[in-house]
């Protein structure tokens, strides 16, 4: 396996500079297989993917739009249906999934070892591209779902974070631990690299004063990263966020460019689709639902899976020279839309924590939206320092809606969703 992982990172190597139209047709060609295999190998799809098929029994692109989005609800429902009867050898080992689905019901799936090595060159490729080297050890705080969970003093060490150098230190410790323990048992491990949610990055930032924790990379995953994160991580923590957008359905999505701020589509392993509440594709710097089909995945396939997400596409170049399409903003949630009496919607992702903690000094915060006019902002108080509530009521109007009303509770702890995530905008209207 070894040798087919150097030999696919060094063709992820090309293809992301390939031109354009050249890497449609790469992409296109992936996609016709996992088609057919889906359609022949998957009673799920046997029906769905029918639109397709011309005459002749060839694949009619152009048609595409036509194939039913996925729901996650659906995916849940016809788990059994969705899995391949027949997988030939040549995709790998299969190996079942588990993932928290909405409304706390689990979505089962299976995955096979090609898709895994895919998820994991991706990996590798956003690493080299921020300059980590896969020798070096990797410490990674997060909810684990497929395995027991390392607890907290040991930890495990699963050894290989990227496939490229199976025998380098891959720490693991459970996100649930207590963070100072997780300061106590990083600071044990001293990896130059870590892998974590944004908002447990945070919390270690906070919690970390007055320690030597420091890192050179902080590869961030399941959470969209909000503005102002990247400079409190650096300055606390003396390292680089690198956002990684990724799904364990479909594996890696987009990760970020090593020039921009903004991420590049994984366009080699899957198709990446954004349209509006009718279907319709949306045009670049427009919010639409990320829709993705992977196209590695055999065991399970997903083609147009909604994901839950909005993102915005951007059509100009990378001044990075990839011609990998940009996602310039993952917006989050679908449901964590703020709605407002006159129908505006907005996505409060552009919100920045710095401003935030500005007017609220805290260690971690939330905002939701009781109704149309009402706003809460619930924190967790970083010291004793006095809180400017004019100044965070009037960036409220400014960012959000002008009909805003904020109020500011004071908590100990802000609950997290399923996965361990800190949602910092949630909706009740959505
Ligand atoms: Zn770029």
């Amino acid at each position: 396996m070894n040798d087919t992982f150097k030999r696919y990172l060094d063709a992820l190597g090309k293809t992301q500079f390939m031109p354009a139209q050249h890497l449609q047709n790469y992409q296109r060609e992936l996609l016709r297989q996992v088609v057919e295999h889906a359609r022949r190998n998957v009673p799920f799809y046997a029906e769905r993917l029918k639109c397709l098929v011309r005459t002749d029994g060839t694949l009619d692109f152009d048609r595409w739009r036509e194939i039913p989005i996925l729901t996650r609800a659906e995916a849940t429902q016809f788990a059994e249906e969705m899995r391949a009867v027949d997988l030939p050898p040549q995709f790998g080992d299969v190996a079942s999934r588990v993932t928290s689905g909405s409304g706390g019901t689990p979505l089962r799936f299976a995955v096979n070892a090609l898709a895994m090595l895919a998820y994991n060159a991706a990996f590798t490729r956003l690493a080299l591209w921020h300059g980590a080297n896969p020798s070096r050890p990797l410490a990674q705080l997060r909810i684990y779902r497929q395995t027991a969970p390392p607890l907290y003093p040991s930890g495990n060490n699963t050894k290989g974070w990227s496939q490229l150098a199976p025998d380098t230190d891959c720490f693991g410790l459970d996100m649930r631990t207590p963070i100072d323990d997780q300061i106590e048992w990083l600071s044990r491990h001293r990896t130059p690299y870590l892998m974590t949610l944004p908002s447990n990055a945070l919390a270690l930032a906070y919690a970390s004063s007055g320690t030597e924790l420091q890192f050179e990379r902080i590869f961030s995953i399941s959470e969209t990263i909000l503005p102002g994160t990247r400079e409190l991580i650096a300055e606390k923590l003396g390292a680089k966020l690198v956002g990684m957008y990724s799904c364990e359905e479909v594996g890696c999505i987009a990760t970020e460019c090593p020039e921009a701020q903004h991420y590049h589509q994984c366009s080699e392993m899957t198709l990446v689709e954004l349209v509006d509440d009718e279907g319709r594709p949306v045009p670049p710097g427009e919010p639409g639902r990320v829709l993705v089909t992977g196209l590695y995945n055999y065991a399970t396939p997903f083609i147009r899976y909604e994901l839950g997400d909005v993102a915005i596409a951007d059509a100009a170049p990378c001044r990075c020279g990839r011609s990998l399409p940009v996602l310039s903003q993952v917006l989050g949630r679908t449901r964590h839309a703020f709605l407002f009496r006159d129908g505006k919607r907005v996505w409060p992702r552009a919100w920045n924590e710095i401003a935030m903690r500005g007017f609220v000094p805290c260690r971690e915060f939330q905002v939701v939206q009781l109704d149309y006019e009402n706003v809460e902002f619930r924190y967790v108080p970083d010291g004793e320092q006095p809180i400017d509530i004019d100044g965070l009521a009037a960036y409220a109007r400014e960012h959000l809606h002008p009909s805003v009303e904020i109020s500011v509770v004071k908590v100990e702890r802000i609950a997290r969703g399923p996965g361990g995530k800190l949602d910092p905008f949630i909706s009740q209207l959505t």
